[in-house]
């Protein structure tokens, strides 16, 4: 990945611009992770950035950066700035565009996001990037204080590398979360989630929780629930914990998903029926989030008689042959009956049994 980036890089410098590999894939790839895109820094602005790579676009969400899709990659190409008033803790409302790689450094949020690789693969690092790398360290560039207020979410991504990285976070940077953490409140409920999905699939998802109720972030998140959750092998298990559909964003798949699950937490997932009715998934996260084990339930889940209607030795059709009645609601009724009796092995899932129980169970209804 590296070589393709910097034959993009050269591709700008090429045209006499400026330009570096910095953020994420830098500090990733020191670290030996991989990254999914790659974040470049140069002196070339927008436009020039267009004529350089022409299939280039902005984004309309974004500050001015430009994606490109080159070699399989998302590049974001973004003009060295100076960032001046910013706007519900959160928003640069002011920026100017500059020609130093330096001072663009300088508006960056943590030190470990500052290191740069040039065109000839050298890395530059001029704000202690590497040693706090080596000291595994969360360091603010320049006042923490000052950074937080200005971008409150600066707090989360603190915390969010903190846990995917297995970081520590420098005192400064805590002193500032303590005092900045109301600000979480201004912030979109779309921007946090981010940052927390991040935390909860990182592997290390136990520690980010841990931190995030240390400093009291249930409060500020509106994360009411965050101290119930226990086993944290599930991103979309823990959401459904913490029940917040009514104000993170989440798919209508995901919501009712996460209604399953939580319904599922209160049965047995070992059960038949359980797992009949809400399927392997819904019963495995659920049970994850028990600490069940999880080989266990889908042995049981492969060994239920049926795992869906069509599964039963009988049809509709003869349901109501049988019965002499037409459809109508009693159907459901029968089918959740003997459902239950051949999930239980109280009935064989044979067809003339299953006949003659219901003959005998729901002919006077
Ligand atoms: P990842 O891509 O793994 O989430 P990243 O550090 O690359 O992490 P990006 O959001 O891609 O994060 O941002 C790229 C770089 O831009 C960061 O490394 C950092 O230098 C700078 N940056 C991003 N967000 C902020 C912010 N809120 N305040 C200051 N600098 C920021
Ligand atoms: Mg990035």
């Amino acid at each position: 990945m590296l070589d393709k980036a910097l034959k993009l890089i050269k591709e700008l410098t090429e045209h006499n611009y400026k330009a570096y590999i910095v953020g994420g894939f830098v500090r990733d790839y020191l670290l030996g992770i991989e990254s999914l895109d790659i974040d470049v820094c140069t002196n070339a602005t927008p436009r020039e950035i267009k004529e350089v790579f022409p299939e280039g676009f902005l984004p309309t969400e974004d500050y001015g950066s430009v994606i490109v899709n080159k070699y399989g990659i998302r590049f974001e190409i973004t003009t060295f700035r100076k960032e001046f008033t910013y706007q519900d803790h959160r928003k640069p409302v002011e920026i100017q565009y500059i020609d130093d790689l330096y001072q663009d450094l300088l508006r960056r949020d943590f030190t470990i996001n500052t290191i740069c690789i040039d065109e000839e693969g050298e890395v530059i690092d001029f704000l202690g990037g590497r040693d706090d790398l080596e000291r595994k360290i969360i360091r603010s560039v320049g006042d923490a204080d000052e950074k937080f207020n200005q971008d409150a979410l600066r707090i989360l991504r603190a915390i969010r590398f903190a846990t995917v990285l297995d970081f520590q976070l420098d005192e400064e940077v805590v002193e500032a979360i303590l005092k900045h953490r109301p600000l979480l409140r201004e912030l979109s409920y779309q921007r946090k989630k981010i940052e927390l999905d991040k935390m909860f699939v990182s592997g290390h998802a136990e520690e980010g929780i841990r931190m995030l109720l240390e400093y009291h972030m249930d409060k500020y998140l509106e994360l009411d629930k965050l101290n119930e959750v226990e086993y944290t092998n599930s991103l979309i298990g823990i959401w459904s914990i913490l029940n917040v559909e009514d104000k993170y964003p989440f798919s209508n798949n995901e919501k009712e998903l996460m209604k399953d699950i939580r319904v599922a937490m209160k049965l047995n997932n070992y059960d038949p029926v359980a797992l009949y009715k809400y399927d392997l998934y819904v019963n495995s996260v659920a049970g994850e989030m028990k600490g069940l084990d999880k080989k266990k339930i889908t042995e049981a889940y492969n060994n239920l008689v049926i795992h869906s209607r069509g599964d039963l030795a009988v049809s509709s059709e003869e349901i109501m042959e049988c019965l002499h009645r037409e459809p109508g609601e009693y159907l459901s009724e029968v089918y959740e009956d003997i459902e239950r009796e051949v999930l239980y092995h109280r009935l064989a899932n044979q067809k003339e049994i299953l006949l003659a129980y219901i003959k005998e169970k729901f002919t006077s209804i």
